[in-house]
């Protein structure tokens, strides 16, 4: 069962150990002893539906609950305090692109706002149906995730766009496929959220981000049905589904998509190296994207994140061992770890390993083939449920995301992390903030923040807190000139910034785009750009 408080299955928990507590509470205070609002609390706040009875609408409070909120830490507060106050109206589930065709038609008939609903893991409000205007329904898109087709020769896959992670990759795996698109998230998430937020896997140095992986869809938008050109390359004109990519629901409801696959790989392994401090680690990282090495995953943790996933791990003599024998080679206080992966058949990752080896000793570096890259593999998909045990500890954990250029990642680095230590300090707070570089380009590399800060006693306080931290790191990110996301999309929580990034022309063309797409405004209304508020 998923849960309703924080991210998950009910079965599922990640333990921190005492150590691991104790080093928490030195670095950030200690926490508060909280609780969470009760369910029955939040089932008491969903007020009557203002949706007339249509076949399939469920308007019961539970099932309204569970597709009010998604992931970001503003979600969580409103989940976990109790402080949630707008809900869908009802939610159904379609099974096929027909119904979706006939949603649309009455939602345009009845002034409807429609929130397509995948995995629910969306980290940027995208979920959020808004407080005012027309009823929401939410449309869980979960009946759809049935492979339709693989086609064997072109190497591609035709699936309905409610399949999740797990589903998708077991369906290829039973002919021999993969199609390698991991985002943290995997475990919930679905290809139609991946295409529309433009999502990012951890192996996309190999991969690819969803975009190059998309071939082609089906929308079911207001104005009617948009089947995209199936062919391999194109020089017709702009090409259309890059107006779908991102769109963030605005456009209408993406129902299948073909995707581009690959043979699994004839093996795959993950291992660890070290760097003596992260200037040296991101210049190694610079050279090796540069010299374009056939790696599957690079991911440079800072010292901070470093030493957190070491007290985290909760294996305290097998780390200070570690620890111990890492400074004697050099790698002492400022260490950062690079796990890497290598995925393809023998020679090649032979060959990739051997030229990583040359590049990590040319930069001070150490490889450690034993024991962190496996157990990076093995917990990858269950470290957001640290976030959980967090959570109930009494600290907010939330991250960001920015993509920014070579020259930029060490001052950058250093300024958004500087603002989020000092973003409490009014309040004699303390914050942990680090980060890892973990998707690179030959010209720039992604910067991935995670920070903690302890739950007030008032969820409002805790809100607020949030706001303070994220609003400085994103007006950071502004000033340096990256993105405001790298990967996690708009949704409410960076439209503030999007603007900035795209300028007074861009924007315009995007409002005009979904002004007439969607002249009703039934879509998603008020996400990725203002327009339909
Ligand atoms: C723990 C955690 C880890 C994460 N790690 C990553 C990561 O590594 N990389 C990354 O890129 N992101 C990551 N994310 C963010 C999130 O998983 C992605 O944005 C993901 O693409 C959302 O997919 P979803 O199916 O859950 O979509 P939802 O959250 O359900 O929806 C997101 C948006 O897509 C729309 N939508 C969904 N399906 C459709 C459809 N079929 N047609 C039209 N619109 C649709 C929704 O209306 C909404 O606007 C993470 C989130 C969490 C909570």
């Amino acid at each position: 069962m998923k849960r309703i408080q924080g991210w998950g299955n009910t079965k599922t928990n990640y333990l921190v150990p005492e150590a691991a507590q104790q080093y928490l509470s030195k670095t950030v205070g200690y926490p508060l002893k909280l609780v969470n609002a009760s369910q029955e609390f939040l089932l008491r706040k969903v007020p009557p539906s203002k949706l007339h009875p249509y076949p399939g609408i469920l308007i019961d409070p539970e099932i309204r609950l569970r597709h009010a909120r998604g992931q970001s830490l503003g979600d969580w507060i409103d989940m976990g305090d109790g402080s949630v106050d707008t809900f869908p109206d009802g939610v159904i589930f379609p099974s096929n692109e027909k119904e979706i065709r006939k949603l649309l038609q009455y939602a345009q008939a009845n002034e409807i706002n429609l929130i397509p609903y995948g995995g629910g893991t969306s980290v940027v409000g995208h979920l959020t149906p808004p407080g005012e205007g027309p009823p929401t329904l939410s449309v869980d898109l979960s009946r759809m995730n049935q492979l339709i087709e693989i086609n064997k020769e072109n190497l591609e896959a035709t699936f309905e766009a409610g399949v999740s992670g797990p589903q998708l990759e077991d369906h290829l795996k039973k002919h021999g496929f993969v199609l390698g698109h991991f985002p943290q998230s995997w475990e919930y998430s679905t290809l139609g959220g991946w295409i529309v937020t433009r999502s990012v896997g951890q192996q996309s140095y190999h991969y690819g981000r969803i975009e190059p992986l998309f071939v082609t869809g089906h929308l079911e938008t207001p104005l009617g049905s948009l089947e995209f050109p199936h062919v391999p390359k194109s020089a017709a004109g702009p090409d259309l589904r890059h107006i779908l990519l991102g769109s963030e629901a605005r456009l209408g409801i993406l129902t299948r998509a073909t995707m581009r696959i690959r043979r699994l790989p004839e093996e795959e392994r993950f291992y660890a190296a070290f760097f003596p401090n992260f200037k040296i680690g991101a210049k190694a990282l610079r050279e090796i994207a540069q010299a374009e090495l056939r790696l599957s995953m690079l991911r440079l943790s800072d010292p901070m994140e470093t030493e957190t996933t070491f007290q985290l791990s909760g294996e305290e003599k097998l780390v200070n061992y570690a620890k111990r024998g890492l400074s004697l080679f050099g790698q002492g206080e400022n260490r950062c770890m690079l796990i890497y992966g290598l995925t393809g058949n023998h020679a090649a990752n032979k060959l990739a390993d051997r030229q990583l080896a040359h590049l990590v000793r040319k930069h001070q570096g150490m490889m450690i083939k034993f024991y962190l890259g496996e157990a990076w593999i093995e917990k990858r998909f269950l470290t957001p449920y640290l976030r959980n045990t967090l959570w109930d500890l009494g600290y907010a954990l939330d991250t960001l995301e920015t993509a920014l250029p070579w020259q930029k990642i060490q001052i950058g680095r250093q300024s958004i992390l500087s603002e989020l230590h000092n973003g409490l300090a009014r309040d004699g707070e303390k914050v942990l903030a680090f980060s890892h570089i973990s998707h690179v380009y030959t010209n720039g590399a992604s910067l991935y923040i995670t920070y903690l800060y302890r739950r007030a006693q008032d969820p409002d306080q805790t809100l607020d807190r949030w706001k303070r931290l994220k609003g400085a790191a994103s007006r950071a990110i502004i000033a340096l000139g990256g993105t405001i996301t790298h990967q996690h999309g708009v949704g409410l929580d960076h439209q503030p910034y999007l603007a900035t990034e795209k300028g007074p022309l861009g924007t315009r063309i995007i409002e005009n785009i979904i002004k007439d797409m969607d002249p009703k405004q039934v879509m998603n209304r008020g996400k990725l750009v203002t327009s339909g508020e």
